[in-house]
């Protein structure tokens, strides 16, 4: 089946300026709950600050597009379609941890690793690939992992920045650190790609403390200053 295209894809295809872009990608969705604590679903924080994250970018002149930007489930060749075929400078997926004993607390970032380039991940990308003119298919998957390669340099940079944005807004106790693992949002990606867990939703503590405001403002403003600060150097 067709999958529709994401008006902002429609949006976009006419500008053609130098403006630096990031693709945020707020975590599930619709009937794609998440995780669940403080009467809150995952995907209601992930939308509220994946808004937040782009205002605060948008005022400092960075362009900014949502995987989704209403409570709608999004596949995961969704997402990776929208990753592939938008071209921005990074991709940062948003999410919120749970723990079974809902005793975890603190955040996390994810870099795409190599163990992502697998038969999956071709299989997955072989029919939303970047075209590829006057290069063939064999070659054109040699060229798709040397640019993920490149990505995971930056990624990793990113990565770090967005946890010590976290660390010193949130507090050191809170840092689980820059994890690598082949995260299944992130397959797929040719560009720079994160994924922050900014919290434990299901902690008694931490969970009432995500989805206070001033709270929300704080990792908004961390994640979007690493960002801004990754783009600028
Ligand atoms: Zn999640």
């Amino acid at each position: 089946m067709k999958l529709a295209t994401p008006l902002f894809l429609v949006l976009l295809a006419g500008t053609a300026d130098a403006k630096p872009r990031v693709v945020l990608d707020p975590g599930h969705g619709g009937s794609n709950l998440g995780a669940r604590g403080a009467g809150v679903h995952e995907k209601q924080l992930t939308l509220e600050l994946a808004h937040r994250v782009a205002a605060n970018l948008r005022e400092r002149g960075i362009e900014v597009a949502l995987t989704r930007d209403d409570d709608r489930t999004l596949t995961l060749r969704q997402r990776v379609e929208v990753e592939n075929r938008i071209p921005a400078d990074l991709f940062v997926s948003i999410h919120a941890n749970a723990s079974p004993t809902r005793t975890q607390r603190g955040f996390e970032t994810y870099v795409l690793t190599a163990r992502g380039i697998d038969v999956d991940g071709r299989a997955l990308r072989s029919d939303a690939t970047t075209p590829r003119p006057n290069v063939d298919a064999d070659t054109a998957l040699v060229l798709d992992d040397v640019e993920r390669g490149a990505s995971q340099w930056e990624a990793a940079d990113l990565a770090a920045r967005i946890q010590r944005g976290l660390r010193d807004r949130r507090g050191h106790e809170g840092d689980r650190g820059v994890r690598q693992d082949a995260h299944h949002v992130l397959l797929g990606a040719t560009m720079p790609a994160v994924l922050v867990e900014v919290g434990f939703i299901d902690h008694p503590i931490e969970g009432r403390e995500l989805v206070d405001p001033a709270v929300q403002a704080e990792l908004a403003a961390a994640i979007a200053t690493a960002i801004s600060d990754q783009l600028s150097d």
